[in-house]
Parts: structure tokens; sequence; C-alpha cells
């Protein structure tokens, strides 16, 4: 897989999904077009939705069982690729995360001023603006 530009949007994400797939209290992840994103047709990587849909197609490495990549269709055209923070060469990437989402399920408190939104409505709203940012990105 390869990725053609540094990720401008980046957050933490205690959802209980993440806290299963990233075998993690939760995940630190960026947020990039989709089409900023190649995934080679023969790919190893193993897609499945750990929720009904809509939902983030997560795939997995088959050998480490670790998150690779997971994309998500908002509509027509607009699609996201949601990568590791960890993916990166500039680990940390340059993008600093902005907040916290589903904080209500954390496995922990975080000691950090980044706000923390808790509940599931609120946090797909406070996700928004970087959903948004990230779809209408520039490079
Ligand atoms: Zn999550």
């Amino acid at each position: 897989m390869s990725v053609d530009r540094e990720p401008r949007h980046r957050l933490y994400c205690h959802c209980s999904v993440c806290q299963r797939v990233y075998g993690q209290p939760y995940a630190d992840v960026t947020i990039l077009p989709a089409a900023a994103v190649s995934v080679p047709e023969n790919t190893r990587i193993t897609f499945d939705r750990y929720k009904s849909p809509p939902a983030i197609r997560r795939g997995m490495c088959p050998d480490c069982k670790t998150p690779v990549v997971g994309f998500m269709t908002y509509g027509p055209g607009l699609r996201l690729a949601y990568i590791p923070a960890t993916a990166f060469k500039t680990n940390p990437p340059e993008t600093k995360p902005m907040v916290h989402l589903f904080y209500k399920t954390r496995q922990a408190d975080v000691e950090d001023r980044l706000p923390k939104i808790a509940g599931t409505i609120a946090s797909f709203i406070a996700g928004t603006p970087l959903v948004l940012g990230a779809l209408f990105s520039r490079r």
C-alpha cells in the first residue's frame, strides 16, 4: 500500500471497535482522501466491517493482525481512508491529533488539553469538521 501525501487530519478514537481492532485503549488515526491511497490488486490486506453498514471497511495485515487502512464512503466520489498514525515515515506525522472521540468508552483517562467528546452522536458531530476537511482538502 502507498500513500501519496502527508495527512492533515488526525484524531484519537476510543470507540469499542477501535479498541478491539487496534488492541489498544484507543486509536491514533489519520484521515486522508481515499484517492491518496493505493492498495495493490493482489494485496494480502483483509477487509472487513466490524459493525453493520454504514461502517468503516477495515483492512488488517494478515501477518501482524494490525490495522493498515480503513475506507469509508460518505457519498458518490466521497471516500476517506483512515490510516494509523504509526504508518507514516515521519512518525508521528507533522499533523497533531485534534480531538478525542467516543471518550465515554475510554479504558483510561488521558491527560492532555485536547477536547474530549463522550457520546456517540456528539462524537459524530465533533468528527464532522475533520471528515469534511479531509474530504475537501487540497494537497
Ligand atoms: Zn473508533
